[in-house]
């Protein structure tokens, strides 16, 4: 279902998902804070979770302890032991266009009660064990904004295999009207987020482009995995196990002795005329979310400390360097 942007499909999604009011949306520190503003526009409480080195996704065996030692199953929810409160749902992102480990995460999930969206924003292009990413969750959830894969100017789509689902979000994203030839009923609350035609007509040209631009960013990673090749204390990101990346943004990682010159990295790097920059700051340290609850963030605490994002333009593959 195409709607306006990422962060609307995000929002409607969750209230599709069953998200209420005070509820709490478990979610990666480390993904751009749409993610936890859709849980905010619910009046749900973001409760942040720690991601590892690998995907840069959620850390699915961390969770599982975490959610072991601090939540108890009643009447079929998962409640949170310290607040009193229900964890409704799991929005796990796709970092960068790499593949969270989906399976662990979909299997905690299940064994807690707690519904699976996948904010897969930034994985358009991105298979995990050969299934497109943002299709195992009850819900996925696309951004088509300038900075993405491909765009329509700004747009997004709910991704679903439920019909019901889908009718639901067709209906609540374009003012909840009752079908009529004249009538203006409308039955509940709804949201002007549908996508404009325009940029839907963009949209689908730029469809057409997809494949040449996924193969012209795979072609970049491996000049820069070449370059890199020779190149101590940096690690160029690649596409984790049993995935497919559509390599979005291309990201290195310093070794740990090398994370005090990130800052002088990305001052020469940009002086120089070459667009690098720091991963977001976490979501939980940013003054709307400081509050929310947290488990032990040391793993991406110090991660984020450690990445850099490198030009990533799919037209750089084909530029003569
Ligand atoms: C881009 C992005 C969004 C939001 O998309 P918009 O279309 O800009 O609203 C949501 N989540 C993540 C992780 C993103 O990168």
């Amino acid at each position: 279902m195409a709607v306006v942007n990422g962060t609307a499909a995000l929002h409607i999604a969750l209230k599709l998902a069953g998200v209420k009011s005070q509820d709490e949306i478990l979610l990666p520190a480390l993904t751009f804070v749409a993610t936890a503003n859709a849980a905010a526009y619910c009046d749900a409480i973001p409760h942040f979770i720690d991601s590892e080195p690998s995907t840069l996704g959620i850390d699915g065996y961390k969770l599982r302890d975490y959610l072991k030692f601090n939540t108890e199953q009643k009447g079929g929810y998962c409640i949170n032991r310290n607040t009193g409160r229900v964890i409704r749902a799991m929005v796990p992102m796709h970092t960068f266009g790499h593949a969270s480990e989906i399976d662990t995460l979909l299997a905690v999930a299940n064994d807690f009660n707690i519904v699976l969206v996948e904010d897969a924003a930034e994985s358009l292009g991105s298979y995990y064990k050969g299934r497109h990413t943002g299709t195992f969750g009850l819900m996925g959830t696309l951004s088509f904004n300038g900075n993405k894969t491909i765009t329509t100017g700004g747009g997004g789509a709910i991704l679903t295999n439920s019909s019901e689902i889908a009718k639901l979000a067709k209906h609540i994203t374009t003012t909840a009207k009752v079908p009529h030839s004249w009538e203006y009923k409308h039955d509940q609350i709804g949201y002007n987020y549908r996508l404009p035609n325009l940029n839907a007509a963009l949209g689908c040209a730029q469809l057409e482009q997809l494949p040449s631009m996924l193969l012209a960013k795979r072609i970049l990673f491996k000049k820069y995995e070449n370059a890199f090749a020779s190149l101590s204390g940096v690690q160029l990101y690649r596409e984790p196990e049993n995935s497919v990346s559509n390599y979005w943004l291309q990201t290195i990682l310093l070794d740990p002795s090398l994370s005090d010159q990130r800052d002088a990295i990305l001052l020469s790097t940009n002086q120089a005329g070459y667009m690098t920059r720091p991963a977001w700051e976490l979501i939980n340290e940013l003054a709307p979310y400081a509050d929310c609850p947290k488990m032990d963030l040391s793993q991406v605490s110090d991660l984020s400390k450690r990445l850099i994002n490198i030009p990533s333009s799919s037209t750089l593959a084909v530029k003569k360097s």
